[in-house]
This record gives structure tokens, sequence and C-alpha cells, in this order.
């Protein structure tokens, strides 16, 4: 059976959250024999939080993929409020502990996944047991748990924007490439151990790369400096995250360019949630600098597309927008459509080179 330091090794050997979750859940079953993990994050959506059950483990069986977020439906998602127990772990970032509700009940132990308030990645581990867990168990627990918050933290370091926070351009092709690798409801291989993941809460939505450009912005380095041009750039980046769901993935390209990538059925919501960001920058009074507005250029992300190539078809919808009048939302399809852009093979097709 392997050991603590084998599972340690293990735990340090992913540099992908999915896999590192998955090792965790391992390591818990392997090491306190209880008689189920399960792995729950938080997302949300318009301002409500919703649980996400991420993956499980029973006694005896092997690791199920319970969901995956990139595909996930947040209406059919239990609220916050509606475990008691999981919210007092999550907001009170200590262990709680329930007492089985009948005799030879089952017992509950909840941790936090970090110790700190995050914007991303927040969740619970939650472990089912016959007796309360032992001093020694909950010793290996606080350990391994230790371990996962240091390689969170590697993760959060190399994939994070050091001004903004947001994810950096390393991590958009990864994220692009997983956005493509799946199709909603028809789990493929994905490296994690055993046993087909069943996944739950599917949707068909597809994905939507938006590039965003913010105009004029030389002018407000040129004339407020460098430091309140950064400090806007910080505010714009708060702006998309709260505009946006916690599924869209926001990235910073650098200097003022940002990308999300956008989970939407149509083209018509990507379109209305990316207007959505564009009144809420133009309506927000920047301390200082006062209105500042962007432009944003939006493609449909295709099967068979390259990051670069998708990025250079909302590139071109982005550089049309500031041709005519800035402050707007243009889609690349839609200016094909309308003759106001010409399809150029090495955007509108594969890359083969
Ligand atoms: P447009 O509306 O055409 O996009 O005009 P613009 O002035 O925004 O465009 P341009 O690309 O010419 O200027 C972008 C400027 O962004 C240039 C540079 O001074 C500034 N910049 C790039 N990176 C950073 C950064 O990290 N911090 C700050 N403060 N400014 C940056
Ligand atoms: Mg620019
Ligand atoms: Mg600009």
């Amino acid at each position: 059976m392997p050991s603590l330091v084998d599972h340690v090794i293990a735990l340090t050997q992913h540099r992908d959250r999915d896999l590192l979750d998955s090792a965790l859940v391992d390591a818990l079953m392997d090491l306190l024999a209880p008689q189920q993990v399960t792995l729950i994050g938080v997302v949300s959506e318009a301002g409500q939080r919703y649980w996400l059950p991420l993956i499980q483990c029973e006694q005896g069986g092997t690791l199920q993929v319970l969901a995956d977020p990139l595909w996930v439906q947040v209406q059919h998602l239990q609220r916050l409020e509606e475990d008691t127990c999981r919210q007092r772990c999550l907001e009170s970032l200590q262990a709680v502990d329930v007492a089985p509700l009948v005799d030879g009940g089952a017992c509950l132990t909840l941790l936090p996944l970090f110790e700190d308030l995050r914007a991303q990645g927040q969740g619970v581990i939650e472990i089912r047991s016959s007796e309360p867990l032992s001093p020694a168990a909950l010793n290996v627990l606080g350990r391994l748990l230790s371990v996962y918050r240091n390689m969170q933290g590697m993760l959060d370091y190399s994939e994070c924007d050091a001004l903004t926070g947001l994810l950096n351009r390393k991590s958009f092709d990864d994220a692009f490439f997983k956005v493509l690798r799946e199709d909603p409801g028809e789990p493929k291989g994905d490296g994690l151990p055993a046993g087909r993941p069943e996944r739950r809460h599917t949707t068909s939505a597809a994905y939507w790369l938006a590039m965003l450009d913010v105009d004029h912005f030389k002018q407000v380095n040129d004339v407020h400096g460098h430091s309140i041009g950064d400090e806007v750039l910080l505010l714009v980046a708060r702006l998309l995250k709260t505009t946006l769901r916690s599924l869209d993935r926001v990235f910073r390209f650098g200097g003022e360019e940002f990308v999300v990538l956008l989970r939407c059925p149509d083209e018509t919501s990507a379109l209305s949630a990316l207007e959505r960001v564009r009144a809420n920058m133009e309506n927000y009074r920047f301390p200082q600098v006062g209105r500042i507005t962007v432009s944003m250029g939006l493609t449909a992300v295709r099967q068979g597309d390259s990051p670069s190539v998708a990025c250079e078809r909302a590139d071109q919808a982005v550089y049309f927008a500031k041709g005519h009048g800035r402050n707007q939302v243009r889609s690349y399809e839609q200016l094909i459509e309308q003759g106001q852009l010409q399809t150029d093979d090495k955007v509108g097709m594969i890359e083969l080179f």
C-alpha cells in the first residue's frame, strides 16, 4: 500500500489542477480509509454562489469525476446556503465535524480547501466515516492539505498575471485546448486515475473567444502617469471578473489587452455578455481618470481551431471596432457575413503550419 511519502510524491508531480484534486482524494482514501471522500468546488453566477461536486471516491470503488466545470449547468446546482455545514466550513475557513444524526450513521468531517479567501478555486473536502477521525488521521489530513495548498499556490504563481491576478497568456493555450478537447456530455480520457468518469449537469453550450483592448490607453499613461495606468488595468480586470461568470476564463495578454473564453449557447448571448462588459466599463468612473471605454472582438471557437488563429480572428474584429468609433463589440463572423471583412485563409481556417 502506498505510504504518506508516496502520496506526497504523487501530489507534487502534477502541474494540472484537476490531477492535483484527484491525487488529494486518492491519498485521503488510501491513508484514512474512510467510507467516502468528496471534493466540492464553488462557482458563481450573477452574484449567486453554488456547490459544484467535482470528484468522489467510495470505499472499494474508483475515483468518479462528478462534473466538468467547463460544461456544468449552474442552474441545476445546490446554492451555497442550501448546505449550511459546508457553508460554515467555507466561510469560517475552519474544519467542521458533523456528528451522526442516528445511531450507526456516518460522521462527516469538512475542511476548507484553502486557508484564505480566494477569488478562484474555493471549495471544501468532505470525508464520511463510521467513526470520528482520530487525532492521527486528522494530522495526516492536515499535512496532505498543506502540500495540496502549496502546490495550488505554485500553480497560481505560474498561471496568473502579477498585476491583475487574472490568468496569464502562458496559461491560455492549455485552457483553449481543454475547451476544444471535450465534447459536453461525452467524456473522454483525461488522464485521471482508473474508472470511466461520470459527469452530471452538463450542457451543450459552446465556447467563444473575445478580445478586449482599452481605448486610448496610451493617453491615460501620458496624462496621469504609469502607476495610475496600472491602477486602471487592475480595475478593468476587476470589472471584467465581476461582470462575467466565474466559469468564463479571463486572461491578461499583456499591456491593456485581455482575452475571455466565454461559455454561451449562441452568438447572441455571447454578444450580450460582452455588451454588458462594454456598458459597465463606460459607466464606471475610474478614480482620477474618469471615463474609460473598451473595444471588443468576438469569434466562435471552432473544432480544429488553434489558439493563435482564433485570436487573430478576434483581433481583426477589434481592429474593425477601433476603426469605426471604438467603445463597441464586433463579431468576426458577422463582419464576414456582412462583407465588411474578407475571409483570410489563415484566420478563417485551420492553421496547418
Ligand atoms: P487604441 O484605442 O487604438 O487601442 O489606443 P491605445 O493608446 O490604447 O493603443 P496603443 O496600443 O498604442 O497603446 C497601448 C499602451 O499601453 C502603450 C503602453 O504605454 C501602455 N501599456 C502597456 N502595458 C502597460 C502596463 O503594464 N501598464 C501601463 N500603465 N501601461 C501599459
Ligand atoms: Mg493595444
Ligand atoms: Mg488600446
